[in-house]
């Protein structure tokens, strides 16, 4: 069996758990499992940000709405 080396992980894999990625400087090797695994990272940092702006935006509008209470 073939083992590949992934510039991801700095390690060796087999080679039907590689890719080949396309980068500036040719092309290299990366394992399936980090690709997926940047793919899922990236969705969660996502719906995390929306969360957060979501939350952000009804904190502000409560904010506002005590300062008119107030004045
Ligand atoms: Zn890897």
């Amino acid at each position: 069996m073939a083992n590949r080396y992934c510039y991801y992980c700095g390690m060796m894999h087999a080679e039907e758990m590689m890719r080949v990625i396309t980068v500036r400087n040719g092309r290299r090797w990366r394992c399936i499992r980090s690709i997926e695994a940047a793919k899922k990272s990236v969705k969660e940092r996502d719906a995390f940000g929306r969360e957060v702006s979501a939350f952000n935006e009804e904190m502000s509008a409560t904010v506002k709405n005590r300062r008119a209470c107030f004045d």
